[in-house]
Protein backbone atom coordinates (compact mmCIF):
# COMPACT_ATOMS: atom_id res chain seq x y z
CA UNK A 1 0.00 0.00 0.00
CA UNK A 2 1.45 3.41 -1.13
CA UNK A 3 0.32 6.81 -0.95
CA UNK A 4 0.81 9.10 -3.86
CA UNK A 5 2.90 12.08 -3.19
CA UNK A 6 -0.10 14.36 -3.72
CA UNK A 7 -1.90 12.80 -1.35
CA UNK A 8 -4.21 15.71 0.56
CA UNK A 9 -2.60 13.82 3.86
CA UNK A 10 0.70 14.99 2.65
CA UNK A 11 -0.10 18.36 4.17
CA UNK A 12 -1.72 17.33 7.53
CA UNK A 13 1.84 15.42 8.05
CA UNK A 14 3.69 18.32 7.45
CA UNK A 15 2.05 20.07 10.15
CA UNK A 16 2.57 17.21 12.64
CA UNK A 17 6.32 16.64 11.58
CA UNK A 18 5.28 13.32 10.25
CA UNK A 19 7.07 12.39 6.68
CA UNK A 20 5.87 9.15 4.79
CA UNK A 21 7.28 8.28 1.82
CA UNK A 22 6.47 6.01 -1.06
CA UNK A 23 7.69 2.55 0.64
CA UNK A 24 5.52 2.89 3.46
CA UNK A 25 3.11 -0.56 4.91
CA UNK A 26 0.66 -0.46 7.52
CA UNK A 27 2.39 -1.63 10.23
CA UNK A 28 1.57 -5.65 10.90
CA UNK A 29 0.63 -6.34 14.87
CA UNK A 30 2.38 -9.68 14.47
CA UNK A 31 5.34 -7.83 13.67
CA UNK A 32 5.86 -5.75 17.07
CA UNK A 33 8.49 -7.31 19.32
CA UNK A 34 5.86 -8.04 21.98
CA UNK A 35 3.79 -10.31 19.45
CA UNK A 36 7.41 -11.64 18.24
CA UNK A 37 8.79 -13.03 21.49
CA UNK A 38 5.00 -15.22 21.09
CA UNK A 39 5.99 -16.59 17.97
CA UNK A 40 9.77 -15.92 16.26
CA UNK A 41 12.10 -17.74 16.96
CA UNK A 42 14.55 -15.55 16.32
CA UNK A 43 13.29 -13.32 19.40
CA UNK A 44 12.18 -15.71 21.32
CA UNK A 45 14.09 -17.61 24.21
CA UNK A 46 14.13 -19.26 27.67
CA UNK A 47 14.94 -15.54 28.87
CA UNK A 48 12.06 -14.15 27.04
CA UNK A 49 9.47 -16.65 28.00
CA UNK A 50 10.37 -16.02 31.81
CA UNK A 51 10.29 -11.87 30.98
CA UNK A 52 6.26 -12.87 30.88
CA UNK A 53 6.26 -15.60 33.54
CA UNK A 54 7.79 -13.40 35.94
CA UNK A 55 4.09 -11.14 35.86
CA UNK A 56 3.20 -14.26 37.74
CA UNK A 57 4.98 -13.81 41.52
CA UNK A 58 5.75 -17.50 41.69
CA UNK A 59 8.07 -17.56 38.53
CA UNK A 60 9.75 -13.90 39.67
CA UNK A 61 13.22 -13.94 39.81
CA UNK A 62 15.12 -12.22 43.06
CA UNK A 63 17.65 -10.52 42.41
CA UNK A 64 18.56 -7.41 45.40
CA UNK A 65 17.58 -4.01 45.49
CA UNK A 66 14.89 -3.18 43.08
CA UNK A 67 14.31 -6.86 42.40
CA UNK A 68 13.38 -8.05 45.70
CA UNK A 69 9.78 -10.04 46.31
CA UNK A 70 8.75 -6.65 47.48
CA UNK A 71 9.46 -4.69 44.37
CA UNK A 72 8.40 -7.63 42.25
CA UNK A 73 4.94 -8.10 44.15
CA UNK A 74 4.23 -4.29 44.29
CA UNK A 75 4.95 -4.52 39.98
CA UNK A 76 2.72 -7.27 39.73
CA UNK A 77 -0.07 -5.93 41.65
CA UNK A 78 0.24 -2.72 39.71
CA UNK A 79 -0.59 -4.56 36.42
CA UNK A 80 -3.31 -6.36 38.26
CA UNK A 81 -6.28 -4.55 36.33
CA UNK A 82 -4.75 -4.36 33.45
CA UNK A 83 -4.00 -8.17 33.48
CA UNK A 84 -7.93 -9.05 34.30
CA UNK A 85 -8.63 -7.12 31.37
CA UNK A 86 -6.30 -8.75 29.29
CA UNK A 87 -7.28 -12.18 30.01
CA UNK A 88 -11.02 -12.03 30.03
CA UNK A 89 -10.93 -12.71 26.77
CA UNK A 90 -7.97 -14.71 26.08
CA UNK A 91 -9.63 -18.27 25.10
CA UNK A 92 -10.90 -16.58 21.86
CA UNK A 93 -7.45 -15.25 21.11
CA UNK A 94 -8.33 -11.85 22.42
CA UNK A 95 -5.28 -10.76 24.18
CA UNK A 96 -7.59 -7.37 24.95
CA UNK A 97 -5.67 -3.83 25.16
CA UNK A 98 -2.36 -5.28 23.88
CA UNK A 99 -3.36 -7.55 20.70
CA UNK A 100 -7.06 -6.72 20.20
CA UNK A 101 -9.60 -3.63 21.32
CA UNK A 102 -11.48 -4.12 25.14
CA UNK A 103 -14.76 -5.60 24.52
CA UNK A 104 -17.46 -3.31 25.48
CA UNK A 105 -19.96 -3.43 28.52
CA UNK A 106 -22.04 -1.16 27.31
CA UNK A 107 -24.37 -1.77 24.06
CA UNK A 108 -24.46 1.40 22.12
CA UNK A 109 -27.99 3.27 22.93
CA UNK A 110 -30.78 3.03 20.24
CA UNK A 111 -31.73 6.91 20.92
CA UNK A 112 -29.05 9.08 19.92
CA UNK A 113 -28.71 12.70 21.52
CA UNK A 114 -27.94 15.03 18.55
CA UNK A 115 -24.68 16.42 18.34
CA UNK A 116 -25.50 20.48 16.83
CA UNK A 117 -21.93 21.71 17.48
CA UNK A 118 -18.78 19.55 17.43
CA UNK A 119 -16.21 21.61 19.05
CA UNK A 120 -18.60 21.82 22.02
CA UNK A 121 -19.03 18.23 21.80
CA UNK A 122 -15.39 17.68 22.00
CA UNK A 123 -15.26 20.29 25.02
CA UNK A 124 -17.58 17.67 26.82
CA UNK A 125 -15.86 14.64 25.84
CA UNK A 126 -12.32 16.51 27.14
CA UNK A 127 -14.27 16.82 30.41
CA UNK A 128 -15.58 13.97 30.73
CA UNK A 129 -12.09 12.34 30.13
CA UNK A 130 -10.67 14.44 33.06
CA UNK A 131 -13.43 13.50 35.12
CA UNK A 132 -12.52 9.98 34.58
CA UNK A 133 -9.26 10.81 35.67
CA UNK A 134 -7.33 11.41 32.01
CA UNK A 135 -4.36 13.69 32.33
CA UNK A 136 -4.43 14.30 28.64
CA UNK A 137 -6.89 14.67 25.97
CA UNK A 138 -6.85 15.78 22.35
CA UNK A 139 -9.32 14.51 19.15
CA UNK A 140 -7.91 14.06 15.88
CA UNK A 141 -9.28 12.17 12.49
CA UNK A 142 -9.51 8.33 11.87
CA UNK A 143 -6.41 7.93 9.44
CA UNK A 144 -6.38 4.34 8.55
CA UNK A 145 -2.69 4.36 7.62
CA UNK A 146 -2.05 3.86 11.80
CA UNK A 147 -4.39 1.09 12.15
CA UNK A 148 -2.25 -2.17 12.31
CA UNK A 149 -2.80 -3.87 8.60
CA UNK A 150 -4.48 -7.15 11.24
CA UNK A 151 -4.37 -7.92 14.64
CA UNK A 152 -3.09 -11.05 16.24
CA UNK A 153 -5.00 -13.98 17.14
CA UNK A 154 -3.13 -14.92 20.14
CA UNK A 155 -4.42 -18.48 19.94
CA UNK A 156 -2.11 -18.87 17.32
CA UNK A 157 -0.67 -15.63 16.02
CA UNK A 158 -2.04 -15.81 13.20
CA UNK A 159 -3.60 -12.32 11.63
CA UNK A 160 -6.81 -11.48 12.52
CA UNK A 161 -9.70 -8.97 11.54
CA UNK A 162 -9.91 -6.62 13.68
CA UNK A 163 -13.45 -6.14 13.33
CA UNK A 164 -14.53 -2.48 13.75
CA UNK A 165 -17.31 -1.32 13.22
CA UNK A 166 -18.32 0.63 9.92
CA UNK A 167 -18.51 4.43 9.90
CA UNK A 168 -15.44 5.79 12.58
CA UNK A 169 -14.66 9.00 11.94
CA UNK A 170 -12.51 10.10 14.93
CA UNK A 171 -10.04 9.07 18.09
CA UNK A 172 -9.83 10.41 20.76
CA UNK A 173 -6.17 10.18 22.45
CA UNK A 174 -5.57 9.97 26.41
CA UNK A 175 -2.96 10.91 28.24
CA UNK A 176 -2.10 9.08 31.20
CA UNK A 177 0.40 9.96 34.11
CA UNK A 178 3.65 7.81 34.83
CA UNK A 179 4.44 8.27 38.74
CA UNK A 180 7.60 10.22 38.35
CA UNK A 181 8.88 8.95 42.10
CA UNK A 182 9.24 5.35 40.60
CA UNK A 183 10.52 6.18 37.24
CA UNK A 184 13.09 7.44 39.13
CA UNK A 185 14.45 4.18 39.91
CA UNK A 186 14.57 2.98 35.96
CA UNK A 187 15.83 0.26 36.13
CA UNK A 188 14.05 -2.11 38.64
CA UNK A 189 11.10 -4.11 38.69
CA UNK A 190 9.91 -1.40 41.22
CA UNK A 191 9.54 0.79 38.35
CA UNK A 192 7.57 -1.13 36.71
CA UNK A 193 4.90 -0.97 39.09
CA UNK A 194 4.67 2.86 37.42
CA UNK A 195 4.11 0.99 34.29
CA UNK A 196 1.44 -1.17 35.33
CA UNK A 197 -0.22 1.14 37.14
CA UNK A 198 -0.76 3.56 34.59
CA UNK A 199 -1.82 0.71 31.77
CA UNK A 200 -4.55 -0.74 34.87
CA UNK A 201 -5.83 2.98 35.28
CA UNK A 202 -5.77 3.56 31.40
CA UNK A 203 -7.67 0.83 31.06
CA UNK A 204 -10.77 1.94 33.48
CA UNK A 205 -10.72 5.38 32.16
CA UNK A 206 -10.63 4.34 28.26
CA UNK A 207 -13.56 1.96 28.96
CA UNK A 208 -15.32 4.28 31.45
CA UNK A 209 -15.51 6.78 28.43
CA UNK A 210 -15.91 4.52 25.94
CA UNK A 211 -19.52 3.93 27.78
CA UNK A 212 -19.95 7.23 28.06
CA UNK A 213 -20.02 7.94 24.48
CA UNK A 214 -22.32 4.28 23.75
CA UNK A 215 -24.80 5.59 26.63
CA UNK A 216 -24.90 8.90 23.75
CA UNK A 217 -25.67 6.64 21.30
CA UNK A 218 -22.34 6.59 19.00
CA UNK A 219 -20.03 3.84 18.16
CA UNK A 220 -16.85 3.63 20.78
CA UNK A 221 -14.25 1.21 20.99
CA UNK A 222 -11.55 1.40 23.81
CA UNK A 223 -7.79 0.38 22.54
CA UNK A 224 -4.78 0.88 24.78
CA UNK A 225 -1.42 -0.89 22.90
CA UNK A 226 -3.56 -2.60 20.46
CA UNK A 227 -5.16 -2.09 17.09
CA UNK A 228 -3.17 0.89 16.07
CA UNK A 229 0.16 2.80 16.50
CA UNK A 230 -0.76 5.19 18.97
CA UNK A 231 1.90 7.93 18.34
CA UNK A 232 0.55 9.56 15.08
CA UNK A 233 -3.14 10.08 16.46
CA UNK A 234 -1.15 11.84 19.65
CA UNK A 235 0.97 14.08 17.61
CA UNK A 236 -1.77 14.85 15.29
CA UNK A 237 -4.22 15.49 18.28
CA UNK A 238 -1.95 18.12 19.43
CA UNK A 239 -0.54 16.45 22.50
CA UNK A 240 3.08 16.31 21.67
CA UNK A 241 5.96 15.99 19.84
CA UNK A 242 8.15 12.77 18.94
CA UNK A 243 11.27 12.40 20.28
CA UNK A 244 14.06 10.21 19.54
CA UNK A 245 13.97 8.05 22.22
CA UNK A 246 10.45 6.88 20.64
CA UNK A 247 8.33 8.84 22.98
CA UNK A 248 5.94 11.53 22.54
CA UNK A 249 7.19 14.94 24.81
CA UNK A 250 4.52 16.51 26.44
CA UNK A 251 4.40 20.18 27.20
CA UNK A 252 2.51 18.84 30.53
CA UNK A 253 4.74 15.72 31.59
CA UNK A 254 7.31 15.57 28.76
CA UNK A 255 7.26 11.99 28.21
CA UNK A 256 6.28 10.53 31.33
CA UNK A 257 3.02 9.35 30.39
CA UNK A 258 1.02 6.50 28.28
CA UNK A 259 -1.95 7.20 26.04
CA UNK A 260 -5.22 5.41 25.39
CA UNK A 261 -7.72 6.03 22.69
CA UNK A 262 -11.30 5.39 21.30
CA UNK A 263 -12.20 5.09 18.05
CA UNK A 264 -15.91 6.94 17.79
CA UNK A 265 -18.20 8.20 15.26
CA UNK A 266 -19.40 10.55 17.56
CA UNK A 267 -19.34 14.72 15.75
CA UNK A 268 -15.81 15.93 17.35
CA UNK A 269 -13.83 18.70 16.26
CA UNK A 270 -10.09 18.18 15.80
CA UNK A 271 -7.36 19.45 17.73
CA UNK A 272 -4.51 20.36 15.34
CA UNK A 273 -0.47 19.39 15.59
CA UNK A 274 1.43 21.67 17.97
CA UNK A 275 5.09 21.55 17.17
CA UNK A 276 7.09 23.15 20.49
CA UNK A 277 10.21 22.64 19.38
CA UNK A 278 11.40 19.23 20.46
CA UNK A 279 13.05 17.78 17.46
CA UNK A 280 14.99 20.46 17.23
CA UNK A 281 16.06 20.18 21.36
CA UNK A 282 16.55 16.18 20.19
CA UNK A 283 18.13 17.33 17.39
CA UNK A 284 21.38 18.59 19.60
CA UNK A 285 20.93 16.15 23.07
CA UNK A 286 21.52 12.02 23.02
CA UNK A 287 21.32 11.69 26.26
CA UNK A 288 18.97 8.48 25.50
CA UNK A 289 20.97 7.43 23.23
CA UNK A 290 23.87 7.74 25.53
CA UNK A 291 21.72 5.41 28.24
CA UNK A 292 20.82 3.37 26.35
CA UNK A 293 22.72 -0.33 27.99
CA UNK A 294 22.26 -1.60 24.73
CA UNK A 295 22.36 1.03 22.14
CA UNK A 296 18.98 0.33 21.12
CA UNK A 297 18.52 4.58 20.33
CA UNK A 298 19.83 5.99 17.22
CA UNK A 299 22.18 8.99 17.09
CA UNK A 300 22.01 11.23 14.03
CA UNK A 301 19.05 12.67 12.14
CA UNK A 302 15.70 10.65 11.67
CA UNK A 303 15.71 8.59 9.00
CA UNK A 304 13.26 5.67 6.81
CA UNK A 305 16.14 2.63 8.08
CA UNK A 306 14.60 0.26 9.80
CA UNK A 307 17.22 -2.32 12.36
CA UNK A 308 14.31 -4.92 11.34
CA UNK A 309 10.91 -6.27 10.87
CA UNK A 310 9.90 -4.90 14.19
CA UNK A 311 9.79 -1.05 12.49
CA UNK A 312 7.44 0.41 10.35
CA UNK A 313 8.05 0.73 6.35
CA UNK A 314 7.93 4.16 4.96
CA UNK A 315 8.16 6.54 7.62
CA UNK A 316 11.38 8.87 8.25
CA UNK A 317 11.94 8.77 11.93
CA UNK A 318 14.08 8.21 14.79
CA UNK A 319 13.67 4.58 15.10
CA UNK A 320 15.12 2.31 17.55
CA UNK A 321 16.38 -1.64 17.51
CA UNK A 322 13.33 -3.24 19.23
CA UNK A 323 15.36 -6.37 19.48
CA UNK A 324 18.06 -4.99 21.31
CA UNK A 325 15.88 -3.27 23.49
CA UNK A 326 13.20 -6.12 24.26
CA UNK A 327 16.66 -8.09 25.12
CA UNK A 328 17.47 -5.63 27.58
CA UNK A 329 14.09 -6.01 29.07
CA UNK A 330 14.06 -9.53 29.34
CA UNK A 331 17.34 -9.75 30.72
CA UNK A 332 16.39 -7.66 33.69
CA UNK A 333 12.40 -9.57 33.55
CA UNK A 334 10.90 -5.87 33.87
CA UNK A 335 10.24 -3.40 31.37
CA UNK A 336 12.66 -0.61 31.20
CA UNK A 337 12.40 3.12 30.72
CA UNK A 338 16.14 4.45 31.10
CA UNK A 339 15.74 6.65 27.79
CA UNK A 340 12.45 7.88 29.44
CA UNK A 341 14.04 8.61 32.64
CA UNK A 342 17.52 10.45 31.66
CA UNK A 343 15.99 12.78 29.14
CA UNK A 344 15.64 16.56 30.04
CA UNK A 345 11.99 16.75 29.70
CA UNK A 346 10.96 14.40 32.26
CA UNK A 347 10.50 17.07 34.94
CA UNK A 348 7.58 18.09 37.18
CA UNK A 349 6.02 21.05 35.55
CA UNK A 350 4.17 21.90 38.60
CA UNK A 351 7.15 23.33 39.64
CA UNK A 352 8.39 26.91 37.98
CA UNK A 353 11.68 26.02 37.65
CA UNK A 354 10.61 23.93 34.98
CA UNK A 355 8.30 25.92 33.51
CA UNK A 356 11.65 28.80 32.86
CA UNK A 357 13.81 25.20 31.84
CA UNK A 358 11.03 24.37 29.62
CA UNK A 359 10.77 27.51 27.96
CA UNK A 360 14.60 27.46 27.82
CA UNK A 361 14.77 24.25 25.77
CA UNK A 362 11.89 24.94 23.26
CA UNK A 363 13.94 28.82 22.58
CA UNK A 364 17.01 29.42 20.40
CA UNK A 365 18.92 29.01 23.71
CA UNK A 366 18.59 24.84 23.51
CA UNK A 367 22.11 24.64 24.25
CA UNK A 368 22.08 26.57 27.50
CA UNK A 369 19.19 24.46 28.46
CA UNK A 370 20.75 21.09 27.42
CA UNK A 371 24.18 22.26 29.64
CA UNK A 372 21.72 23.13 32.67
CA UNK A 373 20.16 19.40 32.52
CA UNK A 374 23.88 17.87 32.16
CA UNK A 375 23.37 15.68 35.53
CA UNK A 376 19.61 15.48 35.40
CA UNK A 377 17.52 12.00 35.41
CA UNK A 378 20.23 10.43 38.25
CA UNK A 379 19.07 7.26 38.82
CA UNK A 380 17.13 7.00 42.39
CA UNK A 381 17.99 3.60 44.42
CA UNK A 382 14.54 1.49 44.60
CA UNK A 383 15.40 1.09 48.76
CA UNK A 384 15.08 4.81 49.25
CA UNK A 385 11.36 4.87 47.31
CA UNK A 386 10.44 2.23 49.99
CA UNK A 387 12.10 4.63 52.59
CA UNK A 388 10.53 7.10 51.73
S1 LIG B 1 13.85 1.16 27.06
FE1 LIG B 1 15.95 0.80 27.86
S2 LIG B 1 16.81 -0.69 26.42
FE2 LIG B 1 15.00 0.18 25.42
S3 LIG B 1 15.75 1.91 24.21
FE3 LIG B 1 15.17 2.75 26.21
S4 LIG B 1 17.06 2.70 27.44
FE4 LIG B 1 17.37 1.35 25.67
S1 LIG C 1 17.02 12.60 25.99
FE1 LIG C 1 17.44 14.30 24.60
S2 LIG C 1 17.51 13.38 22.55
FE2 LIG C 1 16.53 11.91 23.91
S3 LIG C 1 14.35 12.31 23.68
FE3 LIG C 1 15.02 13.48 25.45
S4 LIG C 1 15.54 15.50 24.62
FE4 LIG C 1 15.41 14.10 22.87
Amino acid sequence: MTWPANSAKRTEDAAAGIEVSEEFEPFAQRDDIFSRAMWDDTVRSPRTDAFFASYRIEAAPRRGDGFTQRDFALRNAAWLISDIMTDRHAAQGRREGFQATLSADTPVSPDRVPVDDPARMAAEVKRTARFFGAQLCGITDFDRRWLYSARVDTRDMSDAPHDLPEGLTNVIVLGHEMDADLVATYPSALAGAATGKAYSHEAAVVLQLAAYIRNLGYQAVASMNDTALVIPYAVKAGLGEYARNQLVITPQLGPRLRFSKIFTDLPLSHDVPKPLGVAAFCDICTKCADACPVAALPFGPPSTDRPNRSAIKGVRKWTSDAEKCFGFWAKLASDCAICLRVCPFNRDYTRWTARVWRRLALSRFRRVALWLSRDHGARVKPQNWWAG
